[in-house]
């Protein structure tokens, strides 16, 4: 997790395939990102380094920008033109209402 532990009460949720990065268009993900949030909901950008292809999760909370920097190697790569994923945290969630949001959620991105 980005900032340290996570609280037991919170559940993260990733909208794409374990172990298989997908990215969305940028306008997607900040459409996306602003709707969790205004549920209440915690985002965090993800993105494929372009130089060193890992997979990278901001440290910013709450925060998109087309330019997304790679601390670790220091690379910075453009998500309007590479695309991004976006990690949800959602507070005091039952399983129940977080498996009906994920259902809504591979409805909306479709399957492939
Ligand atoms: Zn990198």
């Amino acid at each position: 997790m980005p900032n340290g532990e996570s609280p037991k009460n919170v559940l993260v949720l990733q909208a794409e395939p374990l172990g298989k990065a997908r990215n969305y268009p940028f306008h997607e993900v900040a459409t996306a990102m602003i709707k969790h949030m205004l549920e209440g909901h915690t985002c965090f950008v993800k993105w494929t380094c372009g130089k060193c292809k890992e997979r990278v999760i901001s440290n910013e909370s709450n925060r998109i920008s087309s330019n997304m920097k790679h601390e670790e190697c220091g690379h910075t790569t453009d998500i309007e033109v590479a695309g991004a994923g976006l990690l949800v945290m959602m507070q005091n969630q039952t399983m129940e209402s977080v498996a009906n949001y994920l259902a809504k959620m591979v409805k909306h991105h479709g399957s492939d």
